[in-house]
């Protein structure tokens, strides 16, 4: 069929059109329509333009593509345009062609199939860690385009892993597992038994070639044995089925390595008590089909005749045949020697079917137009089994990689790195999966490059990046959305840790307090104040000690003559401000109360310290307080703190100017809305975009619709601050954005 060109025939020629004539010929003798020209178009053309490069194992590339378009012919069963396809799937992603030039040679329906191939396959053999589950996501995004796609990369894959041995190691071990997690219960789904039972074995013989090569050695050794056996079982059911009148093939089918091998690490038990190593089947032919099912019954009596069932292993996939349309009879029973087998009774059809799948369906389809027309019904059920994630009938839910689809999800790091979490997950489990310090230090994520609370659920797919910050700590509500059992481990140990801490913290600075006073620790010391305090514990007390809920308030200690000698603390109503304080420089000599002091920063260094209660900002109407030491501390002109100062200390206030507003600034906003989608967003977009603040910390909450986010940021002054609640305020869906103080 190829013309002879003027080159004289070498010998990788002659394998070419060998392969091409094979490939032509298990396509002719289908019952497919025959378009050949197509299909020898797109052979000439993958063969010229893939000229001169070589596959890894050495030989010309084309002989990958004719190789895939084989199988898509032969055994999958696809036509004309599958077949072209699948010869130039390479082209695109190998070659300086475009889809654009595929489109103008062969039209826009293989066009839309090579580029689907393209993009799936990104460089299966590629380095890039994240190509197992990318390609599994783009996989599944790109077969509701046309199921023709997963059908040829099935094919594609099944040929890479036939030649799987010219690969390195590392590679061959990494592909391999893709191979079984992936494209074998792919193919299972799609009723492609010969080519998941294929696909399985070649994964287990690279991922375990040791366990491989000793059960296919245990296989051989026993199989005089079994025939012997299987001689023995067979005879008198072939002597009724032969009085039947019935023409049929009565074999044995061993269990592939790889089910072998599944079933004794399932089961605990060695090879040789794998009960169901074999089974036997009985194919017959049935010229009538709708007589089919009949004849199946009627082979069962036969068989029951003969030897006892087990009540608990008949499995009727003729009145229900499975999803993927398997049809047949199962029945177990005691055979001569005392052990259970199985024996599967099927038409030749059934048989076609169950092991090509729908492929096997027009084999049997008599009538030109009909093709197209039967395509489009088996693509179109296959579409509908992919869609449906959890079909319920059992015969998916055995393939224990499937609960990829059920309980597991895959997410990207930044650096396009795969993590499997479990269904639910957060972006706090996926930060604390990662490592406890990035669990216990992050305050938000970015799930496609869009801002989102820590509590925002992971889907299948996403990419999450983990924003943290040194100053934020892991907090005790962060337990209600860490859903994985590691995530919660690792956040109450983050706990635990700090509480310590904060606890040791705390009995630091009050042993410290009581020696600077002069007073003895004792255990009456401690017990007045926890009792005080009405705190549980003495743990209790060093850590709101520790946590700034109980301050030590030096300016009291005084009133121990009064004879309420703990009077000097009080819990503390601004606790939480964890801040570190500025590096103040304070000058040495006497501040004057008369007149205005000037707030002035030089490089970093203050003449002031900012009031931890309201933290004012340059712009604030705001006082300042002299300490004893000499100190400024500035306070906002209406901060409570500051009235009970003035109450107090009158004499001590100063009136205040700020000088300048180059440093930044502290303020904490408080926002809250309707909830909706977006929102965040665009919250962040002012913040980074609109203007030049910066934001130190966001606790984003949405509950019951409500939408609340306290943030901190850094400004320059109170105006910029203004400005922004006002901006934000014009957000669609937001009721308030306030200043807090
Ligand atoms: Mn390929």
């Amino acid at each position: 069929m190829m013309s002879s060109n003027n080159i004289p025939p070498n010998k990788e020629d002659q394998m070419i059109e060998q392969a091409y004539q094979n490939l032509l010929n298990g396509y002719l003798s289908s019952n497919h329509r025959k378009k050949v020209e197509v299909i020898d178009k797109a052979f000439k053309f993958a063969r010229d333009a893939h000229q001169g490069i070589r596959r890894r194992s050495g030989e010309p590339y084309i002989m990958h593509p004719l190789a895939v378009a084989t199988i898509v012919s032969q055994e999958i069963g696809l036509g004309s345009t599958s077949i072209s396809a699948a010869l130039l799937h390479d082209v695109v992603e190998d070659t300086d062609y475009t889809v654009e030039d595929i489109k103008a040679q062969f039209g826009e329906k293989i066009a839309r199939i090579v580029d689907g191939l393209t993009k799936i396959s990104g460089g299966i053999f590629g380095d890039k860690a994240s190509l197992q589950a990318e390609n599994f996501r783009k996989l599944l995004l790109t077969m509701a385009d046309d199921v023709r796609v997963v059908l040829i990369k099935m094919a594609d894959r099944l040929h890479n892993m036939r030649t799987l041995s010219s690969m390195p190691p590392n590679k061959q071990y990494k592909i391999a597992g893709e191979t079984l997690y992936i494209y074998a219960p792919l193919a299972h789904r799609l009723g492609l038994y010969a080519i998941k039972t294929e696909l399985e074995d070649l994964s287990f013989k690279y991922n375990h070639p040791a366990e491989y090569q000793r059960i296919s050695e245990l296989v051989i050794a026993s199989e005089e044995q079994r025939n012997e056996l299987f001689t023995r079982f067979a005879a008198p059911i072939r002597e009724r089925l032969d009085n039947m009148g019935l023409d049929y093939e009565f074999n044995v089918r061993v269990k592939s390595c790889f089910s072998i091998w599944n079933k004794m690490q399932k089961k605990r038990v060695p090879f040789e008590e794998v009960y169901d190593l074999y089974a036997a089947r009985i194919v017959f032919a049935c010229e009538d089909e709708s007589r089919a099912k009949r004849m199946c019954w009627n082979i069962y009596n036969e068989i029951t005749e003969v030897y006892a069932k087990h009540p608990d292993r008949v499995r009727d996939w003729l009145t229900t045949p499975k999803v993927n349309q398997y049809q047949a009879l199962h029945v177990t029973v005691m055979g001569p020697d005392g052990n259970w087998v199985e024996v599967q009774i099927r038409s030749q059809k059934m048989d076609e079917i169950a092991e090509r799948g729908f492929a096997a369906h027009w084999k049997y389809k008599i009538g030109e137009g009909e093709e197209e027309e039967e395509l489009a019904k088996w693509l179109s059920t296959i579409t509908d089994i992919l869609k449906d994630p959890e079909p319920n009938a059992i015969d998916f839910l055995d393939t224990i990689k499937l609960n990829l689809f059920a309980s597991e999800i895959v997410v990207f790091t930044p650096k396009g790195e795969t993590m499997t979490m479990p269904k639910g997950a957060t972006v706090l489990d996926m930060a604390f999966t990662v490592h406890t310090d990035l669990g216990t230090h992050c305050i938000a994520g970015k799930v496609n490059h869009e801002l989102v609370p820590l509590s925002y659920k992971l889907n299948s797919g996403d990419q999450v990046e983990i924003i943290t910050s040194n100053s934020e700590h892991a907090k005790p509500e962060w337990e209600k959305f860490v859903v994985t059992a590691k995530g919660k481990t690792r956040l109450r140990a983050a706990l635990r840790h700090q509480r310590r801490l904060t606890i040791d913290k705390g009995e630091k600075r009050f042993m410290d307090f009581l020696a600077k006073h002069n007073i003895e620790f004792s255990n009456e010391v401690l017990s007045q104040a926890i009792g005080r305090q009405r705190v549980a514990g003495k743990e209790e007390l060093f850590f709101m000690i520790g946590n700034d809920e109980i301050m030590l308030n030096e300016d009291m200690v005084v009133k121990k003559e009064q004879g309420t000698r703990f009077n000097w603390w009080r819990r503390n109503p601004f606790k939480g401000k964890e801040e570190p304080k500025e590096t103040t420089s304070v000058p040495s000599e006497a501040i004057s109360t008369k007149g205005i002091y000037r707030l002035v920063t030089r490089d970093g260094k203050s003449n002031y310290q900012i009031a931890d209660c309201c933290h004012p900002i340059p712009g604030d109407d705001s006082v300042g307080f002299l300490t004893e030491d000499n100190k400024v501390i500035v306070h906002k002109m209406d901060c409570n703190t500051l009235a009970r100062l003035k109450a107090s200390y009158g004499s001590r206030l100063l009136q205040t100017q700020w000088e300048d507003f180059s440093d930044r600034f502290q303020a904490t906003i408080h926002i809250m809305g309707i909830d909706q989608k977006g929102m965040l967003q665009s919250i962040v977009n002012i913040i980074s975009t609109n203007m030049s603040i910066n934001m130190k910390r966001m606790n984003v909450t949405a509950e019951d619709g409500v939408f609340t986010c306290d943030m901190d940021v850094l400004v320059s002054d109170a105006t910029v601050v203004t400005n922004l609640c006002r901006e934000i305020k014009k957000i669609k869906g937001i009721n308030s954005a306030t200043r807090m103080s």
